[in-house]
């Protein structure tokens, strides 16, 4: 292999990766960034698919979102925002479908009542756990040794206002079922993003997108690297002592001070470390999993929908797709839809054939939008859980208890090996912008322990 040297290796050039290694090249560091893939951008991923440009990853911006925010801003890079002009559609739990205005759905008076009361309880949650050490928390053990399901449960018996409130949390954002992950957890995921009441509205989380696509900001980033960022270089080996680091791959090893290692916690174990890494790590490392969700793109001649007074916005409990959002891309003429499948119901409609597959998904996309979404121009299946360097969508968190437990110790440094990910931020959580913030923040502890 190529021998260099560095002050600092990045392992993983996704946002998290690209921001240590700005911030750090930034302050006088020299930088050296190996990613496994022969493309920057980790879970952002701009590409054409059957003569569609489609965001294969992550997309949307929303307003409490400013570190990536002010980072488009530095960069002179614009977003523009997803359309929702007209009326949403909603399948509740009696399958009937419904369409409505505004951010309640049309389900019974009295559900939409449990709904809203169950959201203050959560709100209520967030505002006292916060983002930032949910785990520091008096309660901290008690709400992480529950299921978001049970607990919900504990609150309401109506169970439509239960899995509506679910849904949020479980379907549309850790991407596991709400029996697989605590209620500290949900938590968490609701108050890096400001509150739940946030998570819930649409038009605030799902607000903006960036102009020729997310991943561009990893490649802006990238291309000021130059030459620094090794692409098609999975890191195997990290050595590692008193006098620093020695990051291996087939093609490269790299001798330097500090490494960040900024790739998904489920796959920090992918890489070996000498000597290995304690035992808080080992065990920690194994109470991190990837959920899973198929983002599906389809995109019309047209966007059919709005001709008949529709946003493209459609939710449902029940059904096999839960959200549908109009995704069509800046200056494109034709429509596109992007709609999500998540956690057990993928897993029921990735043992079918593709074909199959298919068909059952472009069926319940047409239970809310009609017969004409049966029949796209394109269609394309983002299958995150089959990427060797990602194997899942669209992050990782704890399992039961995992947060309370661990949550403290998961961006400790092990001598000079630093962590950084999305899936370990604070605000920003599982998102771009909580990636950028935590870079920045693993670029400062390097820094300190430089200088
Ligand atoms: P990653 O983006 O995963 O980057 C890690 C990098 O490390 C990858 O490039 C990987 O190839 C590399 N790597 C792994 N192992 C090694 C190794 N051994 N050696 C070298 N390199 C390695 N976020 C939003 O903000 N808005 C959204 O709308 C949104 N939607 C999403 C939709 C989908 C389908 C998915 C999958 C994600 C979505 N996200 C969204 C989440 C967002 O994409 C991630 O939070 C973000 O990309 C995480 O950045 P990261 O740098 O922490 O990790």
């Amino acid at each position: 292999p190529q021998q260099l040297t560095a002050d600092v290796v990045v392992v993983g050039a996704g946002p998290a990766g690209l921001n240590a290694a700005r911030h750090l090249a930034a302050a006088g560091r020299d930088v050296v960034v190996l990613e496994a893939r022969d493309r920057v951008g980790g879970r952002t991923w701009t590409d054409e698919r059957d003569g569609v440009t489609l965001e294969i990853g992550g997309q949307w911006v929303s307003p409490d979102q400013t570190e990536l925010l002010g980072l488009l801003d530095e960069l002179g890079m614009t977003t523009y925002p997803r359309h929702r002009d007209g009326e949403n559609v909603h399948i509740g739990a009696d399958g009937v479908r419904r369409t409505y205005r505004g951010d309640t759905f049309p389900v019974p008076d009295s559900t939409a009542k449990e709904i809203a009361r169950l959201t203050e309880l959560v709100d209520d949650l967030v505002a006292a756990v916060g983002a930032t050490e949910p785990w520091a928390h008096p309660r901290a053990r008690e709400l992480d040794t529950i299921s978001f399901e049970d607990w919900l449960r504990r609150q309401s018996d109506d169970e439509e206002a239960c899995t509506t409130v679910a849904l949020f949390i479980a379907g549309a954002m850790l991407t596991k079922p709400a029996h697989a992950f605590s209620t500290l957890q949900a938590v968490l995921m609701a108050a890096s993003a400001g509150s739940f009441t946030n998570l819930t509205d649409e038009c605030f989380i799902l607000d903006r997108r960036v102009v020729g696509g997310m991943q561009s900001v990893s490649q802006r980033l990238a291309a000021d690297l130059g030459d620094r960022v090794h692409l098609a270089t999975p890191v195997r080996t990290i050595r590692h002592g008193e006098d620093g680091v020695v990051v291996e791959s087939e093609r490269v090893t790299v001798r330097a001070r500090r490494v960040v290692v900024a790739v998904p916690p489920p796959l920090f174990s992918r890489i070996g470390y000498d000597p290995p890494l304690p035992r808080r790590q080992h065990q920690m490392h194994q109470h991190l999993s990837m959920g899973l969700v198929i983002k599906v793109h389809a995109t019309y001649p047209t966007p059919f929908w709005r001709r008949e007074g529709l946003s493209g916005t459609c939710f449902g409990t029940s059904t096999l797709v839960q959200e549908v959002y109009d995704n069509t891309i800046h200056g494109d003429d034709r429509g596109t839809l992007v709609a999500f499948v998540a956690d057990e119901k993928a897993d029921a409609v990735f043992a079918l054939p593709e074909d199959e597959r298919r068909a059952r998904i472009l069926a319940s996309v047409a239970q809310f939008l009609g017969e004409q979404a049966l029949d796209p121009l394109a269609y394309y299946e983002s299958d995150w859980g089959s990427e060797e360097w990602t194997r899942g969508a669209y992050a990782a968190s704890f399992d039961l208890g995992g947060l309370a437990r661990y949550g403290a110790d998961q961006r400790t440094p092990v001598g000079p090996i630093h962590w950084a990910c999305s899936d370990l931020a604070a605000e920003g959580y599982q998102h771009v912008d909580g990636a950028l913030r935590s870079g920045r923040a693993a670029a400062a502890d390097v820094e300190a322990a430089l200088t």
